[in-house]
């Protein structure tokens, strides 16, 4: 690519960015493809198997929720036609709350129009500029932004360090902040592992602070029923599910109080002033949620390959971070390194893109391989034989 520098103007630093991103291995570029069933898409002409989606469950091409979203459309149209507090609540969207606080054990629910957006805006609207956010090293960037937009002081504990978090929390509670908030996620997006829910419950009570949680990664795929590793746990005042992952539709949900979802409502921006999800998604989450409970085979099916790949492919060599849920890492290194390896699995058959910093710390460029209930034996198979013959090289 040739971005021009030759004009001198005031998006040079447009073009700038761009070139040092290319230099660095580290440009970012669409790719479209071309979906063909839950494990499979068409790339360039090419069918490939899908070890990069987030469809934990296949869900996303399941022929009730098509259907749900279908009959939804026929009878409710395509939009929602404006904001939730305006014409846009309908019964539809009432009853799936309803339906999502009780399945969860919580007080209440509220539907948001996705988890970035969630994270963005909910997070301003609980603290400020007196207050002081404490999150884990490796939280998801829409809650960075929601802390920055927040104003509020914010500061890292180290990953799924619970010690340095109350090391943290003792230093913070005499200095006079208004509120004290802990955020994190229950499974991690980029490594796969887990936060101890129960432990940061005691330590957000120990410490009267507040606590958000983001179970993004855990719901659909863990906990009872799969409905997350918050559901039915007192002590946490937000959770967010989303509906983009194992849900295999769009949107997102949190359950909280009935006081804070009534907080939210008035002063909530990202709530307010935004158009409520569409009726054909809305279907799609009601078929999602009359499924998810009974799908206990595929999720035992699905944490059993989770352990097979891992030991595989430890086996083999490669340096697999210890995950406990279907985001298998495999940390390659350089980022020229690991999209070399993902290049060389798509010649061969198999999607997998390679994660590069920013969104990963330098030097820990990886595959993040991902599993759903859907792949069969022999597409993971044929994954751990090109990995031993990449390796063998
Ligand atoms: C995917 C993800 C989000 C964003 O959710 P969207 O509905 O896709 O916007 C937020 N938090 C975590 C941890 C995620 O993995």
């Amino acid at each position: 690519m040739n971005y021009d520098l030759n004009h001198c103007n005031n998006l040079d630093f447009i073009a700038k960015e761009l070139q040092e991103r290319e230099k660095n291995n580290n440009l970012r570029q669409l790719n479209s493809i071309h979906p063909q069933d839950a494990v499979t898409i068409i790339k360039n002409g090419k069918t490939l198997i899908n070890f990069s989606s987030n469809d934990y469950l296949g869900l996303s091409k399941h022929p009730d929720l098509i259907l749900a979203s279908q009959n939804y459309t026929q009878q409710y149209g395509v939009g929602s036609t404006a904001s939730r507090l305006v014409t846009g609540t309908y019964d539809i969207h009432r009853k799936l709350e309803e339906k999502l606080a009780k399945i969860c054990g919580k007080e209440s629910a509220l539907l948001l129009n996705t988890g970035f957006q969630a994270n963005m805006t909910i997070l301003p609207s609980l603290v400020d500029q007196k207050s002081l956010v404490l999150c884990d090293r490796l939280v998801h960037n829409s809650i960075l932004q929601g802390i920055f937009l927040s104003n509020a002081r914010w500061k890292r504990y180290q990953h799924n360090d619970l010690r340095h978090l109350e090391r943290l929390l003792k230093k913070a509670v005499l200095q006079g902040y208004n509120r004290i908030l802990i955020v994190t996620e229950t499974v991690f997006s980029m490594e796969g592992d887990c936060s101890d829910v129960d432990s940061l419950i005691q330590l957000s009570q120990q410490y009267n602070t507040l606590l958000y949680l983001d179970d993004a990664h855990a719901l659909g795929i863990m906990g009872e029923k799969g409905m997350g590793l918050t559901a039915h746990k007192s002590g946490i005042d937000i959770s967010l599910g989303t509906f983009g992952k194992a849900f295999g539709s769009f949107g997102a949900f949190i359950t909280t109080s009935k006081l804070i979802r009534d907080y939210l409502i008035n002063c909530c921006p990202g709530f307010i002033y935004t158009t409520a999800l569409p009726p054909s998604v809305i279907g799609s989450i009601d078929a999602a949620i009359e499924m998810i409970p009974s799908l206990d085979q595929e999720r035992k099916y699905l944490l059993e390959q989770v352990n097979y790949v891992q030991n595989k492919l430890k086996n083999l060599g490669y340096q697999v971070l210890g995950s406990t849920s279907p985001i298998i890492p495999v940390v390659i290194g350089k980022e020229e390194k690991a999209v070399k390896l993902s290049n060389f699995l798509e010649e061969n058959g198999i999607f997998v893109t390679a994660i590069r910093p920013p969104t990963v710390p330098k030097n820990t460029s990886r595959l993040r391989l991902v599993l759903s209930s859907k792949h069969q034996q022999e597409h993971i198979n044929y994954l751990i034989n090109l990995l031993q013959n990449y390796h063998e090289h």
